[in-house]
């Protein structure tokens, strides 16, 4: 018997008014924008300065943007603009490790890659035996180039939300979300809303898979879990943190999850737990401020550009997994 292709995202939702899309094979997290609003975002990008503001605020001076109409765009050029898909533009970000290994030998173990009190592995190298450097800014690029685009977004519907016609164009968005990137605690914090149609397509994902005898009792009630969603995260985070030999354990905070009602629940590694979810609290913002009948999403103790890229890779399967389930 002949199996169908499987749609891809952009195909399903031709009336989106964006979503994130990630590929864990070729780890390129991906940003398609409805190509009704592309040349607004350039026209609010200028108009409002927000370029310069966001430059010169979250990052230094030696840093470059290039506008995303160029084929590079986003701060430090770390976004690669792909072209139209189906009614969308796509730009893309490869995502690159936190660390990147010297041909010196790991100061810490003097390269015998062990734990020195511990039958671990050594908590600096990994047990690679190499010395790492730290250098974060790849990922910040990445993560304030996303703030910015969320920004704009976030001002194109704020104009044209009251357009008659807008509501008919986004019909089938999932989510507006707005991501910061400070170099602080708490400092890459993210929230937003998630549209009815997606929660409606969270609620039949979780009935199905309950029907199908595919979810547990937890303390917060009947969940599903979303396992191919959690080794993406994983495996996307052993690579980030240029850590081969993570094991179970070390990413046991690695959750992704739906409930009953729409709710999605994603944690990643953190302080007091580092995570991302629709509650029935948050920021009030669009669909949340009664356009229909959507959720609020929330976020705790996200710090840094590790943890919120962990969760928006986590967002962007989940909500792939359950849209074309
Ligand atoms: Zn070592």
């Amino acid at each position: 018997m002949e199996t169908k292709p499987k749609l891809k995202l952009y195909e399903k939702l031709t009336s989106a008014l964006y979503f994130l899309h990630y590929d864990v094979t070729s780890q390129v997290l991906s940003f398609f924008i409805h190509k009704s609003c592309v040349e607004n975002l350039e026209k609010l990008a200028e108009g409002n300065n927000l370029l310069e503001i966001y430059k010169n605020k979250y990052f230094p001076e030696q840093t470059s943007y290039t506008s995303y109409l160029k084929t590079v765009h986003g701060f430090n050029d770390c976004g690669k603009v792909e072209g139209i898909f189906g009614n969308f533009l796509k730009i893309s970000f490869k995502l690159l490790p936190l660390y990147t290994f010297t041909e010196e030998i790991c100061s810490e173990c003097k390269g015998t890659g062990k734990h020195n009190v511990f039958d671990l592995n050594c908590n600096q190298c990994h047990g690679t035996k190499k010395e790492l450097v730290f250098n974060r800014e790849p990922l910040l690029a990445i993560t304030n180039t996303i703030s910015l685009l969320l920004a704009l977004l976030d001002c194109y519907i704020a104009i044209y939300e009251s357009d008659s016609s807008f509501e008919e164009k986004y019909t089938e968005s999932l989510y507006v979300i707005r991501t910061i990137t400070e170099r602080d605690m708490n400092g890459h914090a993210m929230g937003g809303s998630m549209s009815g149609f997606f929660k409606k397509a969270i609620e039949d994902y979780f009935n199905h898979s309950v029907s199908a005898g595919k979810s547990y009792k937890s303390i917060s009630g009947e969940s599903v879990c979303c396992e191919q969603v959690e080794k993406d995260m994983e495996q996307t985070y052993k690579m980030l943190m240029a850590n081969p030999f993570a094991t179970k354990s070390d990413l046991h905070s690695i959750t992704a999850l739906v409930r009953d009602g729409g709710f999605f629940y994603l944690e990643t590694n953190g302080t007091n737990g580092c995570n991302f979810y629709t509650s029935n609290q948050g920021m009030n913002t669009y669909w949340y401020k009664g356009k229909d009948k959507g959720l609020p999403i929330s976020c705790h103790n996200v710090d840094g550009p590790l943890q919120q890229i962990i969760l928006l890779i986590g967002l962007a399967r989940l909500s792939e997994d359950i849209i074309l389930s």
